[in-house]
């Protein structure tokens, strides 16, 4: 907008008089008033050109009016730019929940998963965990769990948790039909996203059961892993904590169940045991960031190891 535009024209002239008094000057012709600004305590600043009549001199000069003097000089736009100057503009305080970028070929990541939850006597504890140690992680939810218990779907997802498919109810897919297998993933799918508005874009297998099959009705990236905790099994920290650190690598996925009280109560070990152990802990989008996971295919590990799927162009 014009400067001019934010002073009513008739008191146009009494800015100029005001100007032209302040700096001891007596001119006859009315000055333009082409640089206004307002402060963010809505003083409106008024800056004389070098050329304007008033100065035989050279350089700048400027007047203050006090906001409660000009206020009944602006016009209505005027009076809107002296209210939002008021109110500076402050940039967006970042999202701490967004996806970090995390550069996977660069430093070691390892995903966390958890898988057959939600459960609500052992789930709440290890969000409380994972958010206070501020890792990122995984939950290939059960979709028959996760409409039992959609409020724990939806903390997984708004604490900045990649939530994955785990099937409805936990059957070994390679027995079923395709039309079977396709609703075992899209019952669940609708499930997890009514708890959190987003549809699930990653599934894991249970019993990692895989065929072809399989693979051409899932519809969905399938996410192995290449460390087997056998926390379910063992239900032993002081097995199942040695196990993973033995098997991790930089680019592993790690296998664990959110259902066990066993292996959720000693989580905060195992974070700080990978952690010392140089590793960043990663969700699985962030694990395979800039990879392009194809429905259908099987990723259990990022880089060049057994199994596991490198970037493009390394
Ligand atoms: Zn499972």
């Amino acid at each position: 907008m014009p400067s001019a535009e934010l002073v009513i024209p008739g008191h146009r002239g009494q800015l100029s008089i005001l100007a032209q008094s302040s700096h001891g000057v007596n001119a006859t012709a009315p000055l333009s008033l082409t640089d206004l600004a307002f402060d963010d305590a809505g003083n409106l600043t008024l800056t004389l050109p070098a050329a304007a009549p008033i100065l035989s001199d050279t350089g700048y000069r400027s007047l203050t009016v006090p906001a409660a003097t000009v206020r009944p000089w602006l016009t209505v736009l005027g009076r809107r730019v002296q209210d939002g100057a008021a109110r500076p503009w402050k940039p967006p305080t970042p999202d701490p929940k967004a996806l970090r970028h995390v550069n996977c070929d660069i430093v070691a990541c390892a995903a966390l998963t958890y898988d057959d939850g939600p459960a609500q006597a052992t789930t709440p504890r290890l969000l409380t965990m994972l958010e206070k140690a501020g890792v990122g992680a995984t939950f290939f939810a059960v979709g028959g769990a996760a409409n039992y218990s959609p409020q724990l779907v939806k903390a997984e997802h708004d604490a900045g948790f990649t939530v994955g498919n785990h099937t409805w109810s936990h059957p070994d897919l390679r027995r079923l039909s395709p039309g079977a297998v396709v609703d075992q993933i899209q019952r669940t799918n609708i499930a997890v996203k009514a708890a959190t508005r987003e549809e699930p874009t990653l599934m894991r297998p249970p019993f990692g059961g895989v065929d072809q099959m399989v693979r051409q009705n899932v519809g969905m990236p399938i996410i192995f892993w290449s460390v087997d905790s056998l926390d379910w099994l063992t239900r032993d920290p002081a097995k199942y904590i040695p196990a993973i650190m033995r098997q991790v690598s930089p680019g592993a996925i790690v296998l664990e169940h959110d259902i066990h009280a066993t292996t959720v109560d000693h989580q905060v070990e195992l974070i700080a045991d990978l952690q010392r152990a140089g590793y960043t802990l990663v969700t699985v989008p962030q694990l395979f960031s800039g990879i392009d996971l194809q429905p259908g295919q099987m990723y259990g590990c990022r880089g060049h190891g057994r199994g596991c799927t490198p970037s493009p162009g390394r």
